[in-house]
């Protein structure tokens, strides 16, 4: 889950990191509100979940109520690359004497934690890392051990940050060290993260990934989930239960089980078709879970055949054939339909779907075979 500027702030700030005094705001009165509140001069912050703001003219500095107003009226409604910006961030303006980077994230192939720090900051990291990499200071972290002073005192002098700026950074990074895993972070990243005229060193910027899988131990998460932007279709299954990942394509799917769902995704693109989406209904296939299943594929207007693959293991193969009969009587489908049905009971659930079968409603023996069906019948109905 990716939170926004100003949550990551709000989280920062929970941890000591220091970070500067702002609002949020809505409308162009609410913005010019939290700026005389704030105190000029303030920067107008769009709150958009994607880099690159300041390029785009979402960051802009207003040294009265007229600039804010004028700013907040261009920057609410702008679009930066297909975020609509909604919500501003207004807060106190900050001199600046040098922009650096920090981040702490995974680093997959290593099993440890990494942090990057480089007195190149501001820009793109990614431009730094690929012109020049050796601008970056990286450490490993065991997450057993974690990241003590001393060595993130040799770190900080590895990055060749300003003199000034050293002490200020270690402490820093410590306390984001700490946020970045009491807080369960994928990612904790500061860009930029400032050196003051006056000596201080302060976060600019927030870019914080919560990982998912710890808000069991987060319950205040909820907060930062009530305002993810989400495809429209993926909200609608998220509240079904279902777990579901929009694709581009027009073959709707419909799987038992994660793996399996991946593999039709996978088959659907090999005999040349499209998948339009990832839908894992997980273990069982009750009448309640296939139709909300089907809701959610049938409001995708791109879908143009589905495949439901189904393989029986604890479920049994006439649960899921009644389930998938039952729900066609509640919902009206209107593309066509091919099921792959096998595993545990597999001839019994094929018995129940044979008088149901129609030019609308298929079944094939194996799953190359389904899949190269629903594809053929896709295209039939302009799928490309
Ligand atoms: P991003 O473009 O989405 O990464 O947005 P940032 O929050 O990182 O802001 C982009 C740039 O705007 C920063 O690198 C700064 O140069 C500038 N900026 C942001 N806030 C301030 C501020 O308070 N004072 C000054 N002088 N510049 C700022
Ligand atoms: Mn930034």
């Amino acid at each position: 889950m990716d939170l926004y500027e100003y949550q990551g702030k709000q989280l920062f700030a929970k941890y000591g990191i220091p970070v500067s005094a702002g609002e949020v705001a809505t409308t162009v009165d609410d913005a010019v509100a939290a700026a005389d509140r704030v105190g000029y001069p303030v920067v107008v912050k769009a709150q958009v979940q994607v880099g690159g703001r300041g390029k785009a003219g979402g960051i802009k500095l207003a040294a009265n109520a007229d600039e804010c107003r004028t700013h907040a009226t261009s920057i609410l409604g702008l679009d930066i690359k297909g975020h609509v910006v909604k919500i501003l961030w207004i807060e106190q303006a900050s001199d600046i004497a040098s922009e650096y980077y920090a981040s702490f994230t995974l680093d997959r192939a290593a099993k440890l934690h990494l942090g990057m720090l480089s007195a190149q900051g501001g820009v793109d990291i990614e431009q730094v890392a690929a012109e020049s990499p050796d601008a970056i200071a990286r450490i490993h972290v065991d997450p057993v051990d974690g990241l003590d002073e001393a060595k993130c005192r040799e770190w900080v002098l590895a990055a060749g940050l300003d003199a000034a700026a050293n002490d200020g950074a270690v402490e820093l990074l410590l306390k984001l060290w700490h946020c970045y895993v009491a807080a369960d972070c994928d990612l904790a990243e500061v860009n930029p993260l400032i050196l003051k005229p006056d000596g201080k060193v302060h976060a600019l910027d927030a870019k914080v990934t919560l990982d998912d899988n710890s808000v069991f131990r987060h319950p205040e998460y909820a907060e930062y989930d009530a305002t993810q932007v989400r495809d429209e279709r993926e909200t609608a299954a998220h509240e079904k239960g279902l777990q579901y990942v929009g694709l581009e394509g027009y073959v709707g799917i419909i799987a038992n089980g994660a793996g399996l769902a991946m593999s039709t995704v996978d088959i659907v693109s090999q005999v040349g078709g499209k998948p339009a989406n990832f839908l894992d209904i997980g273990g069982g296939a009750s009448a309640e879970v296939m139709t909300g299943a089907l809701e959610v594929i049938n409001n995708d207007p791109a879908v143009r055949s589905i495949f439901i693959n189904i393989f029986g293991g604890i479920t049994k193969g006439e649960e899921v054939a009644n389930g998938i009969v039952e729900a066609l009587k509640r919902v009206s489908i209107d593309a066509p339909i091919v099921i792959r049905l096998d595993g545990t009971n597999a001839d019994e659930g094929r018995a129940i779907l044979e008088p149901h079968l129609s030019d609308t409603l298929q079944i094939e023996p194996t799953m190359v075979a389904a899949a190269e069906r629903v594809v053929e019948l896709a295209k039939s109905r302009g799928g490309k």
